[in-house]
């Protein structure tokens, strides 16, 4: 499940279980459920940092 982080300056998006209430980068219990646009931010994100490490040289 992504979730997005609400504290004001973070807006973290992680990946987490579905017991997950903290933000792994802040650490506040102020996290909700990515919605479908965040979600397709994430992957984005992720798959072009894949997509970095996969090129040679
Ligand atoms: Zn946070």
């Amino acid at each position: 499940m992504i979730y997005c982080c609400q504290t004001k300056c973070c807006h973290y998006l992680f990946c987490g279980s579905e017991q997950q209430t903290t933000c792994p980068d802040c650490g506040h219990k102020r996290i909700r459920p990515a919605t479908r646009e965040e979600r397709a931010a994430f992957f984005r994100q992720r798959t072009a940092l894949l997509a970095a490490e996969r090129r040679p040289g």
